[in-house]
């Protein structure tokens, strides 16, 4: 391990290297920042593991301080010499979610992360804020890294597995570079994993605002495969030695599907140019996930995949928040009360004249925004009963889908027949809470399983993040 006082005295000696494409302060080359993150609910630490050196820059070109203000962390490249930030990154992580789960009250974790950024000509100040609950950041960890020590590791990356170009639309740093994994496929399977990203991607590019900005995105697959099909399933004594680590019943949630296996996906996905990753896994159970700028997971073969892709993608990409508020999850407070919430897509309504998408509202809209919502909670408390009675008996998927379909002939009439239906307000419920939090609109690919669309404001929200990237 090393620290910034053993770094320090190597900035004398620092050789600085020409500067090249993204502009004279980088090199053109992209570095990698891996550390731990450990803690409990109630305090936290990062800790260096080596700064990597990884192939071109693939990320924004322009706009390289993040103005989006999105995630719980914030990432920052700081010039030692005038304190100007360089480059900056929100994220969400692993270590975020689990801190507001009853096992961080009970016990230490520690998760491996990683940030990417623009190598640097001269040496710099790495800084990992944490968002306080009243939305500023405090810093959280800093160290100095000289890019032209020897402290970089700059070992070739290993090529492993098959990487393919589904479509190319130019420049790394001027598109959408999205890398789609693939997991739990045997190398006899390296055809249906092609077939399932052209499948699923395609799910994505026929949903706005993706449709239109096809043409911003490149779109490429890398397929390391395992041993056997599929990925772990702890729940029902189901165990696979997948090569990126992911398993079903993250946060002991049966269909939440993480891996933390973060270096080893770090280094497999650093094989291609990449702002955006999807881990694409063969499985017939339903499941996925997505962290706002880590990746999405999403299961290959269940009736609702490509909506579980958009869906997690919205996450992943657009920070967008789950705007359901009464399926099972393991968070406690994912919202520190009595604040207002960073993703674009929720809100406290804290103070309504100061609604983040009131320019979106038609005249006229009452805010908070009136919905049936007595007769939806009814008709969804059913189905979160029967969905439990599923679990506990260990349910065939083609029940879980059957049940799915059953909600959906339900309560896509009732939603689709609000007074407000397509327009956007305030709604109460959203990100786990039913009272206190609103979305932007009566239904939105955030919420429910029925609409094929994002609302007014997720979309929005998409359309900035290409922005910032595409720049
Ligand atoms: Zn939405």
């Amino acid at each position: 391990m090393l620290d910034a006082r053993h770094l320090l005295p190597l900035l004398l000696l620092a050789p600085v290297a020409a500067a090249q494409v993204p502009g004279p302060r980088f090199t053109g080359k992209t570095l990698r920042f891996d550390y731990q993150h450990s803690g409990t609910a109630t305090e936290e630490q990062v800790s260096l593991e080596e700064i990597r050196a990884e192939g071109d820059w693939a990320g924004p070109a322009g706009r390289l301080v993040d103005d989006t203000n999105l995630g719980k962390y914030l990432f920052q490249v700081v010039d030692l010499e005038n304190q100007q930030v360089l480059y900056s990154s929100g994220f969400s992580s692993i270590y975020g979610e689990w801190e507001t789960t009853g096992e961080a009250k009970k016990m230490r974790r520690s998760f491996h992360e990683s940030m990417r950024f623009p190598e640097p000509t001269v040496p710099a100040q790495l800084v990992l804020k944490k968002r306080q609950p009243d939305g500023s950041f405090r810093e959280l960890h800093s160290l100095v890294v000289d890019p032209a020590s020897r402290f970089v590791n700059r070992a070739p990356i290993t090529p492993r597995g098959m990487l393919k170009t589904h479509f190319d639309s130019g420049p790394a740093a001027k598109c959408v570079d999205l890398l789609v994994l693939g997991e739990g496929y045997t190398a006899q399977q390296s055809d249906k994993f092609e077939k399932d990203v052209e499948r699923l991607g395609g799910a994505l590019f026929a949903t706005e605002p993706f449709k239109s900005r096809k043409s911003q995105f490149s779109l490429r697959s890398l397929l390391v495969p395992s041993m056997e099909p599929g990925i772990s399933n702890p729940r029902k004594g189901i165990w696979r030695d997948a090569p990126l680590g992911l398993s079903f019943n993250a946060f002991d949630s049966d269909r939440y599907v993480l891996t933390y296996a973060n270096r080893t996906l770090r280094e497999a996905a650093a094989q291609a140019p990449y702002d955006a990753l999807i881990i694409l896994f063969n499985d017939r159970k339903y499941g996925g996930g997505g962290i706002f700028n880590l990746w999405a997971t999403v299961a290959s073969d269940t009736e609702p995949a490509p909506y579980v892709f958009v869906h997690e993608f919205g996450h992943s990409f657009a920070g967008l928040a789950d705007e359901y508020y009464s399926s099972q999850v393991s968070y406690e407070n994912f919202n520190p009360p009595g604040s207002e919430p960073w993703e674009p897509n929720v809100t406290a309504l804290l103070d309504p004249a100061k609604l983040k998408w009131r320019d979106l509202v038609a005249a006229g809209t009452p805010i908070p925004s009136p919905w049936d919502k007595e007769r939806y909670d009814k008709l969804d408390l059913e189905y979160q009963a029967k969905r439990k009675a599923q679990i506990e008996r260990k349910a065939s998927e083609e029940d879980a889908e059957a049940l799915m379909r059953e909600v959906k002939a339900s309560t896509k009439p009732l939603l689709e027949g609000e007074k407000l239906a397509g327009k956007v307000g305030a709604f109460e419920g959203a990100m786990y809470e039913a009272k206190g939090l609103y979305r932007p609109e009566v239904d939105c690919i955030m919420f429910t399983r029925n609409p094929t669309f994002f609302c007014k404001v997720c979309t929005r929200a998409i359309e900035r993040v290409i922005e910032r990237l595409t720049h």
